[in-house]
């Protein structure tokens, strides 16, 4: 019978770095079966997905180097090892835990596995969830700017120059001067097609 290997993740919005991750994963055994938390586990330990459960696993599942993704139990994270026993478990560099801890609560429940942590597996500045986060609100910014540029050059207020800022207002673009604080609605919805 062949290894099977077990990773888990929030997986949410899919980066190189998952890409290594889950590919060295798999090279610890045969089989790679991927647990992915529940937005309420998210939540918990590190932020809000973007994407809810269901979509995240049916993302990673799609993945050629998966060949199995389930949605991990809420409270028990042994309970999922108990239902997928595996001989190998592959830990992020940055999931906290401790390996010799797992191994030990594994052999209490009758399961022999072997615990690795794997390295970071660093990709340019896109690597990291937060960063791509951060990278498509300025996106979003630059966006209207340009728009902006058309019908208002410079803030009516101060004559700044430089370029406004935006904000959202219960779905409204409003812009914003950022050398004097001048505001105005602008009239946009947010994610209307600019
Ligand atoms: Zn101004």
């Amino acid at each position: 019978m062949g290894k099977r290997v077990m990773a888990s993740g929030v997986f949410d919005i899919i980066h190189v770095g998952h890409i290594r991750f889950l590919e060295e994963a798999k090279k610890l055994g045969d089989e790679l079966v991927v647990v992915v938390a529940r937005d309420s586990t998210a939540a918990r330990m590190k932020h809000r997905p973007i994407m809810h459960e269901e979509m995240r696993r049916q993302i990673v599942e799609a993945l050629k180097v998966v060949d199995m993704a389930v949605l991990g139990h809420e409270d028990d994270m042994y309970a999922t090892v108990e239902e997928i026993r595996p001989d190998v478990i592959a830990l992020g560099y940055d999931q906290g835990f401790d390996e010799r801890v797992i191994e030990e609560e594994c052999r209490r429940r009758g399961l022999n596995v072997k615990v690795v942590r794997l390295p970071k597996y660093e990709n340019g500045d896109l690597d990291g969830t937060r960063k791509i986060i951060y990278r498509i609100v300025d996106r979003y910014d630059e966006l209207y700017r340009n728009d902006v540029k058309d019908v208002l050059d410079r803030c009516p207020s101060c004559s700044y120059s430089g370029g406004f800022k935006f904000f959202f207002v219960g779905g409204e673009v409003h812009i914003h001067c950022p050398s004097c604080g001048w505001t105005s609605r602008t009239g946009w919805k947010r994610g209307d097609e600019r």
